[in-house]
């Protein structure tokens, strides 16, 4: 067969007038990572919207001589786009497009991911750019809403010059969602304060649960009007991005245990939430707000959830929806036992990444493909969808697979192999997840001095259960990778959490200088130099610091 080159190496792309331009960008630049050798044939893809393919979906099918991929709107586009990416094979730098055809519809509505941004962690510090395009890389995924919270307690007002630079963070951020037609969403505490908050208004801080103490009460005369007043000037300050979602968040940080505002989660909460819930959708009347219930009845049970479902009668026309979760990877027995209050729609809020290994992201990428497989058969038939809860992107693995749940429902290992092939470039992908049962069984440690408490001198780990084979399982999957998915940072977070956990199980838990040019890897890789310990990869002088943070 003779080998006919087209006059463009790579695909032709086009899209219809109502499709961003950006978007055939992205596809391209994509497959053009991936690529090196130029195409046999032209192949021709287009790009467009199609709202009759209601409940959201894409469709991608031949039309016309074209590969057309259509979305029900621009995020479900993008989600296709995804699809066809990762169904196409890039062998030997050899673009070969997907042969899938066919039409997918999403499982749940809100695919929301929550970028905290604080700690100096990579969404607090990384180049903008970055941060944008980690975005549209998660949009492949699925995922259709960002979320985001503009911190108080940092500043001593919205004019402070650290809260406007942090707006305009924020605001780059979501505006860069927007663009590609994600949705947005702001979060609060229903108490929230800035540093500088009036000392006779704040709350009684002794909710047994994390808390700022520059929190207001409430049930104190001004109290209430302070905070609207504060929440009016950021709902301003977010006017240009007009975010579909709010957020208003109960404890941890925040609440308030005086008597008059006790329980606080079906009391004092609602009454000032409800304020906050209307003054949003004043300002942004399409807006939707949600309700969180994290650590609602945490410790000793107080009530919370019962009379937060009592009250459901004369607060349900402010809350659209329940957002549940706690720190265990599972649902509040209240609602697995009585579903969700006013049979409102159900959020999750899953924990992907602090779990059991402190600093986050310090060892390398903590994949658990296994223990989310088993949050979403708990949860997964009960919720309307929503919002891992990311310190960053080492746990980019984990995000991915509760994308596919939110879209498909999609088992995590099936996830976890397509993840391999196509971020990755790995023909064998079976090796590396070998590899990740180690890690995920290897996962939980602990500092000798306990997590918060640095300095960070001995780690102790838990029993090895192979970490020596999950360093040769690596480096086999590393000798057989492409060059451009062997250097980028998906595989070296992986690739470096084998070789920090063997060295570690060998030095019994104190960092050795072995490990330290891959702490350093990490750093860059995450931008963390100027970073919190908790975010920090524990080089000598992040340890350092954590004495001295002592
Ligand atoms: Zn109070």
């Amino acid at each position: 067969m003779s080998r006919t080159l087209a006059l463009n190496p790579f695909p032709d792309i086009s899209s219809e007038a109502t499709v961003p331009d950006l978007f055939a960008d992205i596809l391209r630049e994509r497959i053009v990572l991936r690529c090196t050798t130029p195409l046999e044939q032209a192949i021709h893809l287009r790009l467009a919207l199609d709202d009759t393919l209601q409940p959201e979906g894409f469709a991608i099918e031949n039309r016309e001589g074209a590969i057309c991929l259509r979305g029900t709107d621009c995020a479900t586009l993008l989600a296709g786009m995804g699809h066809f990416l990762r169904t196409s094979q890039y062998r030997g730098g050899v673009f070969v497009p997907s042969t899938w055809r066919g039409v997918s519809h999403a499982l749940k509505p809100i695919r929301g991911i929550y970028f905290a941004t604080h700690f100096h962690n990579y969404f607090h510090d990384a180049p903008l750019a970055e941060v944008n395009r980690y975005v549209e890389d998660l949009a492949l995924w699925g995922y259709n809403v960002l979320q985001v919270w503009f911190d108080m307690h940092h500043y001593t007002g919205i004019h402070d010059p650290a809260a406007q630079a942090m707006l305009e963070r924020l605001r780059n951020v979501l505006a860069a969602a927007k663009r590609i037609g994600l949705k947005t969403g702001i979060g609060v505490l229903a108490n929230e304060a800035y540093a500088t908050s009036p000392v006779n208004l704040r709350a009684d801080s002794n909710t047994q649960r994390a808390h700022y103490k520059v929190e207001l009460c409430p049930s104190l005369p001004g109290a209430i009007e302070q905070t609207l007043s504060w929440f009016d000037e950021e709902f301003r300050a977010f006017a240009s991005i007009a975010p579909d979602f709010l957020w208003v968040w109960p404890y941890d940080q925040g609440g308030c245990a005086c008597e008059n505002c006790k329980p606080w989660g079906a009391n004092g909460f609602l009454r000032i939430g409800r304020k906050v819930g209307e003054l949003f959708k004043r300002h942004f009347p399409h807006g939707k707000v949600i309700l969180s219930t994290w650590c609602f009845d945490y410790g000793t049970p107080q009530g919370e959830w019962e009379g937060l479902a009592a009250r459901m009668g004369e607060e349900r026309a402010w809350i659209d929806y329940i957002l549940a979760g706690c720190h265990e990877m599972q649902f509040p027995e209240y609602v697995l036992k009585h579903g969700s209050p006013g049979n409102l729609p159900l959020l999750d809020f899953p924990e992907i990444s602090m779990y059991g290994m402190v600093p986050w992201g310090g060892f390398g990428a903590n994949p658990r493909p296994a223990n989310l497989q088993l949050l979403w058969n708990n949860e997964g038939a009960r919720v309307a969808g929503g919002f891992p809860y990311s310190e960053g992107i080492f746990e980019d693995f984990n995000k991915v697979i509760m994308a596919q749940f939110y879209w498909s429902g999609r088992p995590a290992l099936e996830t976890a192999h397509e993840y391999m092939t196509y971020e990755c470039g790995a023909e064998v992908p079976e090796l590396i997840l070998q590899a990740i049962a180690i890690y995920e069984a290897n996962q939980l440690r602990s500092w000798e001095n306990g997590d918060y408490s640095p300095p960070y001198t001995k780690c102790l780990m838990p029993e090895d259960k192979g970490s020596r084979r999950a360093v040769e399982l690596m480096q086999r999957a590393d000798a057989d990778l492409p060059t451009w998915a062997r250097t980028q940072w998906r595989w070296r977070i992986l690739y470096l959490r084998a070789l920090i956990d063997a060295e570690m199980f060998q030095s019994n838990g104190v960092p050795p200088d072995t490990c330290e040019p891959w702490f350093h890897e990490l750093m860059r890789i995450y931008h963390a130099q100027h970073a919190d310990i908790v975010v920090a990869p524990p080089t000598r002088e992040t340890r350092r610091r954590s004495n001295a943070a002592l």
